[in-house]
């Protein structure tokens, strides 16, 4: 397998104002020069060109985008619009956007082809609930839920994936080491399965209450190539430490 850097991503969701930029400063004094790891921050769409700006080495992404270059969708904005404000890459397909949003697996894929048209990354979320982790059918659901998402392409190194258990989102409650670790290994295997030799480079991020306390643990199994972080990455606290947790 290709090895690349860990990829650490904050998603602030629904959380900032232009004050915060203090905390992405402190995070990229004391992270944005650290060459042994990527880090980035996704913050809502209203502070992406003030981020941009102060961002240091911190990539900043978007949370979201449409799969159309321009037109008709109040309240929307494109990949070339995030671009432009200065986004080099966004999450799609997140759960939260899948359930209040209706996205579908077909969504998804469009949205991701379109940061890829743009010239820009995407990490691209893919989880179980809860009742279908009890049911005993994550994997099979999460793989074909990620191979009905992927946008038809043939290169990896735009992509990145992030496995995000719904029910381990903003809940404290983590998948033991043998579940994250079984279910990246199948999500390898559907990359590669579609990708190619491209697929065996894709990153995949664990996702879903990664906390200073965790992260060790988390990022030392199998194929975890990085996380993405909801509410530990709103401060530089304990953001920091989970970068530094990076192997
Ligand atoms: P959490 O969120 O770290 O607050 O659980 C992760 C996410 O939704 O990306």
């Amino acid at each position: 397998m290709t090895q690349h850097k860990s990829y650490i991503v904050g998603n602030w969701k629904m959380n900032g104002t232009q004050a915060d930029i203090a905390i992405l400063k402190a995070i990229a004094d004391a992270a944005g020069s650290d060459s042994a790891v990527d880090v980035g921050i996704c913050p809502p769409s209203t502070l992406i060109a003030a981020f941009a700006q102060a961002a240091g080495g911190i990539g900043i992404g978007a949370q979201d985008c449409h799969a159309k270059a321009s037109g008709a969708h109040t309240g929307c904005l494109s990949a070339t619009m995030i671009k432009e404000a200065g986004a080099s890459f966004s999450i799609v397909g997140h759960s939260e956007r899948r359930a209040d949003q209706g996205e579908s697996d077909a969504d998804v894929a469009a949205k991701a082809g379109a940061l890829h048209e743009a010239g820009m990354g995407a990490i691209l979320c893919v989880g179980e609930t809860l009742e279908e982790r009890d049911s005993g059918n994550a994997i099979a659901i999460v793989t074909g839920q990620l191979a009905a998402s992927l946008p038809a392409s043939t290169s990896g190194d735009w992509l990145s994936v992030a496995y995000e258990p719904v029910w381990a989102i903003g809940t404290g409650r983590v998948p033991v080491a043998d579940d994250i670790a079984a279910m990246h290994a199948a999500l390898r295997a559907t990359l590669t399965d579609r990708l190619g030799a491209a697929g065996a480079g894709v990153r995949i991020l664990y996702g879903g209450s990664v906390n200073p306390g965790n992260a060790v643990e988390i990022l030392a199994i199998p194929d975890v190539g990085g996380a993405l972080v909801g509410g530990a990455s709103l401060k530089a606290e304990t953001f920091l430490p989970i970068i530094q947790a990076a192997p």
